[in-house]
Protein backbone atom coordinates (compact mmCIF):
# COMPACT_ATOMS: atom_id res chain seq x y z
CA UNK A 1 0.00 0.00 0.00
CA UNK A 2 1.59 3.18 -1.05
CA UNK A 3 2.40 5.75 1.80
CA UNK A 4 1.20 9.52 1.53
CA UNK A 5 3.94 12.27 1.97
CA UNK A 6 2.55 14.60 4.69
CA UNK A 7 3.32 18.66 3.24
CA UNK A 8 2.43 20.10 5.94
CA UNK A 9 5.37 18.75 8.35
CA UNK A 10 7.88 20.71 6.26
CA UNK A 11 5.23 23.73 5.14
CA UNK A 12 2.57 24.70 7.36
CA UNK A 13 1.07 27.55 4.87
CA UNK A 14 -0.40 25.59 2.43
CA UNK A 15 -3.72 25.77 2.03
CA UNK A 16 -4.32 24.60 -1.77
CA UNK A 17 -2.83 21.57 -3.47
CA UNK A 18 -2.80 19.62 -6.38
CA UNK A 19 -2.38 16.09 -5.94
CA UNK A 20 -3.17 12.18 -7.43
CA UNK A 21 -5.42 9.94 -6.19
CA UNK A 22 -4.52 6.71 -4.51
CA UNK A 23 -7.88 4.89 -3.43
CA UNK A 24 -11.21 5.99 -2.79
CA UNK A 25 -13.00 3.40 -0.40
CA UNK A 26 -15.62 3.03 1.82
CA UNK A 27 -15.13 2.48 5.31
CA UNK A 28 -16.71 -1.30 5.75
CA UNK A 29 -13.86 -1.68 3.09
CA UNK A 30 -11.20 -0.85 5.69
CA UNK A 31 -8.94 -3.36 8.11
CA UNK A 32 -10.53 -3.41 11.30
CA UNK A 33 -7.46 -0.98 12.70
CA UNK A 34 -7.95 1.12 10.22
CA UNK A 35 -12.08 1.16 10.94
CA UNK A 36 -11.03 1.96 14.57
CA UNK A 37 -10.16 5.43 13.62
CA UNK A 38 -13.26 5.99 12.34
CA UNK A 39 -15.13 5.45 15.53
CA UNK A 40 -17.37 8.65 15.48
CA UNK A 41 -17.88 8.23 11.38
CA UNK A 42 -21.01 7.50 9.73
CA UNK A 43 -20.00 4.18 8.15
CA UNK A 44 -21.34 5.27 4.62
CA UNK A 45 -18.95 7.94 4.30
CA UNK A 46 -15.72 6.69 2.35
CA UNK A 47 -12.17 6.89 2.68
CA UNK A 48 -9.59 8.62 0.83
CA UNK A 49 -6.21 8.24 0.28
CA UNK A 50 -3.84 10.49 -1.98
CA UNK A 51 0.30 10.57 -3.07
CA UNK A 52 0.51 13.95 -0.99
CA UNK A 53 -1.69 15.92 1.69
CA UNK A 54 -1.79 19.13 3.63
CA UNK A 55 -4.63 18.13 5.53
CA UNK A 56 -3.11 17.68 9.29
CA UNK A 57 -4.18 14.32 10.75
CA UNK A 58 -5.90 14.35 14.30
CA UNK A 59 -2.86 12.98 16.44
CA UNK A 60 -0.15 14.87 19.21
CA UNK A 61 -3.07 16.86 21.04
CA UNK A 62 -4.41 18.53 18.04
CA UNK A 63 -7.87 17.92 16.12
CA UNK A 64 -7.80 16.95 12.43
CA UNK A 65 -7.68 19.76 9.65
CA UNK A 66 -11.25 19.70 7.62
CA UNK A 67 -11.91 20.83 4.09
CA UNK A 68 -12.83 19.83 0.77
CA UNK A 69 -11.26 18.03 -2.66
CA UNK A 70 -12.74 18.28 -5.93
CA UNK A 71 -11.41 17.43 -9.46
CA UNK A 72 -8.99 20.33 -10.96
CA UNK A 73 -10.77 23.16 -12.63
CA UNK A 74 -14.03 22.23 -11.12
CA UNK A 75 -15.98 22.63 -7.72
CA UNK A 76 -15.25 20.58 -4.56
CA UNK A 77 -17.19 17.38 -4.49
CA UNK A 78 -15.61 15.94 -1.21
CA UNK A 79 -16.32 17.19 2.16
CA UNK A 80 -13.40 16.23 4.20
CA UNK A 81 -14.60 15.43 7.90
CA UNK A 82 -11.68 14.13 9.61
CA UNK A 83 -7.88 12.61 8.79
CA UNK A 84 -6.24 10.16 10.53
CA UNK A 85 -2.78 8.43 9.78
CA UNK A 86 -2.67 5.10 10.04
CA UNK A 87 0.24 3.41 11.64
CA UNK A 88 1.33 2.11 8.68
CA UNK A 89 1.66 6.03 7.01
CA UNK A 90 -1.17 6.22 5.53
CA UNK A 91 -3.51 9.31 6.22
CA UNK A 92 -7.12 8.83 5.60
CA UNK A 93 -9.75 11.44 4.61
CA UNK A 94 -12.94 10.57 5.60
CA UNK A 95 -15.82 11.98 4.28
CA UNK A 96 -18.39 12.11 1.63
CA UNK A 97 -19.02 12.92 -1.58
CA UNK A 98 -21.76 15.48 -2.57
CA UNK A 99 -23.67 14.22 -5.43
CA UNK A 100 -20.82 13.88 -7.17
CA UNK A 101 -18.75 10.36 -8.80
CA UNK A 102 -16.28 8.90 -6.68
CA UNK A 103 -12.90 9.54 -7.69
CA UNK A 104 -11.02 7.31 -9.39
CA UNK A 105 -7.23 6.48 -8.51
CA UNK A 106 -4.41 8.00 -10.65
CA UNK A 107 -7.07 11.10 -10.88
CA UNK A 108 -6.26 14.71 -10.26
CA UNK A 109 -8.05 16.07 -7.41
CA UNK A 110 -7.56 19.47 -5.58
CA UNK A 111 -7.26 19.79 -1.63
CA UNK A 112 -7.98 22.61 0.05
CA UNK A 113 -8.48 23.20 3.80
CA UNK A 114 -10.33 25.47 5.80
CA UNK A 115 -7.85 28.07 6.69
CA UNK A 116 -9.92 30.00 9.38
CA UNK A 117 -9.95 26.29 11.33
CA UNK A 118 -6.28 25.57 10.83
CA UNK A 119 -4.91 29.27 12.00
CA UNK A 120 -7.19 28.58 15.20
CA UNK A 121 -5.52 25.11 15.74
CA UNK A 122 -1.91 26.28 14.86
CA UNK A 123 -2.41 29.29 17.43
CA UNK A 124 -4.08 27.22 20.43
CA UNK A 125 -1.37 24.10 19.75
CA UNK A 126 1.99 27.02 19.60
CA UNK A 127 0.02 28.74 22.59
CA UNK A 128 0.81 25.11 24.01
CA UNK A 129 4.39 25.30 23.50
CA UNK A 130 4.42 28.92 25.05
CA UNK A 131 2.81 27.86 27.95
CA UNK A 132 5.57 24.73 28.16
CA UNK A 133 8.32 27.30 27.64
CA UNK A 134 7.34 29.49 30.74
CA UNK A 135 7.19 26.66 32.87
CA UNK A 136 10.82 25.35 31.48
CA UNK A 137 11.78 28.44 32.32
CA UNK A 138 9.82 29.16 35.59
CA UNK A 139 10.31 25.84 36.70
CA UNK A 140 12.88 23.88 35.28
CA UNK A 141 12.59 21.02 37.10
CA UNK A 142 8.67 20.63 36.38
CA UNK A 143 7.88 17.37 34.10
CA UNK A 144 5.12 17.77 31.62
CA UNK A 145 3.25 14.73 31.67
CA UNK A 146 0.19 15.51 28.85
CA UNK A 147 -0.82 18.39 26.90
CA UNK A 148 -4.11 19.19 24.85
CA UNK A 149 -4.50 21.60 21.80
CA UNK A 150 -8.49 21.24 21.35
CA UNK A 151 -10.63 24.41 21.33
CA UNK A 152 -12.19 24.90 24.61
CA UNK A 153 -10.07 22.26 26.74
CA UNK A 154 -6.21 22.72 26.16
CA UNK A 155 -3.98 22.56 28.89
CA UNK A 156 -0.49 21.30 29.62
CA UNK A 157 -0.18 18.97 32.62
CA UNK A 158 2.56 18.73 35.15
CA UNK A 159 3.97 16.08 37.86
CA UNK A 160 3.66 17.79 41.26
CA UNK A 161 1.37 20.68 42.82
CA UNK A 162 0.94 23.77 41.47
CA UNK A 163 -1.26 26.83 42.94
CA UNK A 164 -3.73 29.44 42.26
CA UNK A 165 -0.81 32.22 43.34
CA UNK A 166 0.99 30.52 40.62
CA UNK A 167 -1.21 31.54 37.75
CA UNK A 168 -0.24 35.15 37.59
CA UNK A 169 3.73 34.32 37.04
CA UNK A 170 2.87 32.02 34.52
CA UNK A 171 0.57 34.43 33.04
CA UNK A 172 3.43 37.25 33.21
CA UNK A 173 6.02 35.21 31.46
CA UNK A 174 3.58 33.81 28.51
CA UNK A 175 2.77 37.38 27.98
CA UNK A 176 6.58 38.48 27.55
CA UNK A 177 7.26 35.46 25.09
CA UNK A 178 4.38 36.52 22.84
CA UNK A 179 5.67 40.10 23.11
CA UNK A 180 8.82 39.12 22.17
CA UNK A 181 7.67 37.84 18.72
CA UNK A 182 10.05 34.83 18.74
CA UNK A 183 10.29 32.57 15.77
CA UNK A 184 8.84 29.08 16.13
CA UNK A 185 11.73 26.49 14.20
CA UNK A 186 11.32 23.50 13.08
CA UNK A 187 14.42 20.69 12.20
CA UNK A 188 14.61 17.29 11.89
CA UNK A 189 16.78 14.77 13.56
CA UNK A 190 18.13 11.45 12.99
CA UNK A 191 16.16 9.06 14.94
CA UNK A 192 12.98 8.03 16.54
CA UNK A 193 10.11 5.45 16.32
CA UNK A 194 7.55 5.89 13.32
CA UNK A 195 3.96 6.81 15.65
CA UNK A 196 0.85 7.60 15.76
CA UNK A 197 2.10 11.28 17.50
CA UNK A 198 3.44 12.21 13.96
CA UNK A 199 6.52 12.85 15.29
CA UNK A 200 8.44 10.79 13.77
CA UNK A 201 8.59 10.23 9.92
CA UNK A 202 11.51 7.61 8.45
CA UNK A 203 13.57 7.52 10.90
CA UNK A 204 13.66 11.29 11.34
CA UNK A 205 11.99 13.22 14.40
CA UNK A 206 10.71 16.61 13.83
CA UNK A 207 11.37 18.92 16.43
CA UNK A 208 9.90 22.35 17.01
CA UNK A 209 11.73 25.16 19.23
CA UNK A 210 10.66 28.63 20.36
CA UNK A 211 13.50 30.63 19.41
CA UNK A 212 15.77 28.29 20.08
CA UNK A 213 15.11 28.16 23.86
CA UNK A 214 13.79 24.60 23.86
CA UNK A 215 13.60 21.52 21.93
CA UNK A 216 10.44 19.50 21.50
CA UNK A 217 9.46 16.77 19.43
CA UNK A 218 6.31 17.76 17.56
CA UNK A 219 4.35 17.02 14.88
CA UNK A 220 1.85 19.07 15.24
CA UNK A 221 0.88 22.30 12.97
CA UNK A 222 2.54 26.21 14.20
CA UNK A 223 2.37 29.76 13.48
CA UNK A 224 5.63 31.26 12.41
CA UNK A 225 5.76 33.19 15.44
CA UNK A 226 4.75 33.50 18.70
CA UNK A 227 3.40 37.08 18.47
CA UNK A 228 1.13 35.70 15.61
CA UNK A 229 -1.45 33.70 18.37
CA UNK A 230 -2.43 37.06 20.00
CA UNK A 231 -3.33 37.12 23.69
CA UNK A 232 -3.03 33.82 25.69
CA UNK A 233 -5.28 33.87 29.02
CA UNK A 234 -4.24 31.04 31.82
CA UNK A 235 -7.60 30.25 32.70
CA UNK A 236 -7.32 27.98 35.92
CA UNK A 237 -4.57 25.60 37.85
CA UNK A 238 -6.19 22.90 39.16
CA UNK A 239 -4.97 19.28 41.07
CA UNK A 240 -6.00 16.04 40.98
CA UNK A 241 -4.03 13.16 41.79
CA UNK A 242 -0.41 14.72 42.17
CA UNK A 243 -0.93 16.00 38.89
CA UNK A 244 -1.50 20.13 37.94
CA UNK A 245 -3.31 20.84 35.02
CA UNK A 246 -2.63 24.61 33.37
CA UNK A 247 -5.69 25.37 31.33
CA UNK A 248 -4.96 27.98 28.70
CA UNK A 249 -7.38 29.87 26.04
CA UNK A 250 -6.25 31.73 22.70
CA UNK A 251 -9.20 34.07 21.35
CA UNK A 252 -11.18 32.29 18.41
CA UNK A 253 -10.45 35.43 16.41
CA UNK A 254 -6.96 37.12 15.75
CA UNK A 255 -6.83 40.25 17.10
CA UNK A 256 -5.15 43.09 15.33
ZN1 LIG B 1 4.14 21.68 18.18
Amino acid sequence: MANTEALYLDDASLRELTTEVLSSQSITSLSEEEKSLAKNIPTEDIALTMRQTIFYAQGGGQPSDTGAIGPTGQDATFSVSLVRKTPDGRYLHFGKYVDATPFTAGQLVVQKIDDSKRNYHSRLHTAGHIVGLAMQLLMPDRKKVKANHFPNEASMEYKGLLYNEDKPVIQEKVNELVRQDLKILISWSEGGADGEEGRSHDGRTRIASIGGLDYNPCGGTHVPRTGLVGSIVIRKISRQKGISRVSYDVSPEVER
